[in-house]
């Protein structure tokens, strides 16, 4: 039976990506030795990696100024390397979850100001706050385009008069950002382009090297910067398959294209879970609902269904719709590589499953 990937994170990655790092795990560019096992200093890799960035650079067509960067220890890691290495007095949080608040947090640990300028924590994160003011004394703020968990999205850049810093782990690639409003922008790989173990980061070159604070050699992105993101031993084959995708992501046309792509995916999951009596998006401001994560709930009369509905998309191929523990019900994410047809099966079954009750 066909199976449809719709877990979280890690999560589907295009069969070209599959293939590709299949074939390199076992003769990679003619060597006839792994990209497990070759120097990342090898020509062959060193091109790997240039590539990697560069194309990074086009699809986001990000401007001259920044540089791209691929390292390792998560978005976890980033929630600390983004204030050490850029806040130098004051800086402004967007609390919209889970991971929002774990980058507030870290920012909390450094000599500085933190202002948490608004949060929806109080309706367990299921809106994205409006209308609030961000102090103009900032040296940034901070916010996370897609929450993950909570199944909303920030789909404009904001529009505040300060740079910039956004952790993008799980919309990067999936629509046109404006880089020129960034000083940062952080992301995991393995939400939209590839197996753990990478994290991309574009910095401002410009905005680096203004704080006062010592920052290990690790930490500090200039050191990255100086060394072509090879300071250390880079994940080479998380950063191959990473090459895979954004190959196989420019032959599609790039991220307008897929905007269209994904848009049409979530408008047809959304307005399955509207119409359907038995399901219900736990994101009621249908402008907040995220292209990426399309979290819902059985409808209360409904409750007891919830483990029978999980058993039944289960048997037809439909894998990882279980929600996050702190929203429950359910999360389809549609991420990139998530192929329409999965979507359709998705709305087929909840036909079905309404039919059958
Ligand atoms: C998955 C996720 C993270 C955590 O990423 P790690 O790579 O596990 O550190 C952080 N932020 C968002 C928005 C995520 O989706």
């Amino acid at each position: 039976m066909k199976k449809h990937n719709f877990y979280a994170g890690p999560s589907i990655l295009p069969e070209f990506t599959k293939e590709k790092t299949a074939e390199a795990i076992l003769n990679f560019a003619g060597t006839e030795l792994s990209v497990m096992e070759i120097s990342h200093r090898s020509k062959e890799f060193v091109a790997v990696m240039e590539e990697a960035r560069q194309l990074i650079r086009e699809l986001l067509d990000v401007p001259e100024g920044y540089t791209v960067l691929f390292l390792q220890g998560g978005a976890s890691l980033q929630f600390l390397m983004a204030p050490m290495n850029l806040l130098k007095t004051k800086a402004a949080y967007l609390n919209t979850g889970v991971w929002a608040s774990k980058a507030l947090k870290e920012a909390k640990t450094f000599v500085g100001e933190v202002v948490e300028v608004a949060s929806s924590k109080d309706k367990n994160f299921n809106y994205i706050p409006k209308n609030f003011v961000v102090p103009a004394d900032v040296d940034f703020l901070h916010y996370t385009s897609n929450n993950t968990i909570y199944g909303t999205e920030i789909l404009k850049d904001p529009e505040v008069p300060v740079p910039l810093v956004c952790d993008m782990s799980s919309d990067i690639l999936s629509r046109p950002v404006d880089v020129s409003k960034y000083d940062l922008i952080y992301a995991g790989a393995q939400k939209n382009l590839g197996p753990s173990g990478a994290t991309v980061v574009i910095v401002k070159n410009a905005a680096l090297g203004k704080v006062n604070r010592p920052i290990p050699t690790m930490l500090n992105y200039q050191t990255h910067i100086d060394n072509d993101s090879m300071f250390n031993t880079p994940a080479t084959v998380p950063v191959f398959g990473c090459l895979q995708t954004l190959r196989w992501l420019k032959e599609l046309g790039g991220v307008s294209a897929i905007e269209k792509k994904n848009k049409e995916k979530a408008e047809l999951l959304y307005a399955e879970i509207d119409r359907n009596k038995m399901f219900a998006s736990t994101v009621p401001d249908p402008a907040d609902r995220s292209r990426m994560n399309v979290t819902f709930v059985m409808n209360p009369e409904y409750a007891e269904l919830e483990a029978p509905f999980g058993a039944f998309a289960k048997a037809r191929g439909l894998l990882g719709l279980a929600g996050h523990r702190s929203v429950g019900g359910f999360r389809a994410s549609l991420y990139n590589a998530l192929p329409l047809e999965s979507v359709q099966a998705l709305v087929e079954t909840m036909k079905a499953f309404e039919k059958e009750n």
